[in-house]
């Protein structure tokens, strides 16, 4: 069996990371999301398990001191972190794999997995992130102001990145994600395991 491919998705909060990764997912059965762990409050509309396990933060530090994160990080003043047996049960059963982190995680990520395939999406404009974050509707004004101050500092880090996609019209920034999964899977040593019955 062929591992699956780790891809790390990263951008600052209001790029449209979500919606571009859910509209990927809906046209690739092949990849998978991975459900993070986070402390923060659950938002209208958001379901445990679904967009994310939600823990307390006695519970988060008891999953830190288990080793049971492959990454974990503060954003926000909110913990969150990804379970390494999920990771890990994905790939090796040859799925391939999408983490939604921020730049701190995708570190830890990067050290643990160095074939991973990371991914930073830029809003075309600050003024555009800000209308984004504004017109989702799910975060107060302190929260909007606080993930302003923020998107600069997690933007700084897209340089860290194999691939950079610029999220201006949505479409057009789907299909620079999927071009990019597509790729990835066409590299040769990825195929290598399947050529050998042709040769
Ligand atoms: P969003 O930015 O609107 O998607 O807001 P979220 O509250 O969903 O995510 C907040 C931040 O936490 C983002 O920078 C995410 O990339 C990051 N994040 C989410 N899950 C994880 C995780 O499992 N590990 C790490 N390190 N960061 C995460
Ligand atoms: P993130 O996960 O990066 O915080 P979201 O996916 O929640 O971002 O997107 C933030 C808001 O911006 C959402 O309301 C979403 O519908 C909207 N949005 C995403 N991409 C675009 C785009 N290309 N053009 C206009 N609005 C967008
Ligand atoms: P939100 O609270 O808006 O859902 O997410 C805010 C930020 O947290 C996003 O930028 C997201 O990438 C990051 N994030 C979400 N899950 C994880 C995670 O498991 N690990 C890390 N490091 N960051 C995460």
């Amino acid at each position: 069996m062929v591992a699956g491919i780790l891809f790390i998705v990263s951008a600052p909060s209001g790029a449209g990371k979500t919606s571009l990764v859910k509209a990927l997912l809906a046209r690739d059965p092949g990849l998978s999301l991975s459900v993070s762990c986070t402390t923060r409050t659950m938002r209208l509309g958001e379901q445990e398990g679904i967009h994310y396990h939600f823990l307390d933060q006695p519970r988060f530090r008891q999953a830190v001191d288990a080793g049971d994160f492959l990454e974990h990080a503060e954003v926000f003043g909110n913990l969150y972190g990804t379970r390494e047996t999920d990771v890990r049960t994905c790939l090796e059963a040859g799925r391939d794999l999408i983490l939604e982190i921020d730049w701190q995680g995708a570190r830890q990520v990067r050290e643990r997995f160095p074939a991973a395939v990371s991914i930073f999406v830029l809003p075309p404009s600050i003024a555009e992130l800000e209308r984004r974050l504004r017109g989702r509707g799910t975060d107060s004004d302190e929260v909007i102001a606080r993930r302003m101050t923020q998107a600069r500092d997690e933007m700084a880090h897209y340089a860290e990145y194999d691939y950079l996609v610029v999220n201006d019209r949505f479409d057009m920034a789907l299909d620079a994600l999927a071009a990019i999964t597509t790729a990835e899977r066409l590299r040769l040593e990825r195929q290598r395991p399947h050529l050998a019955k042709l040769f």
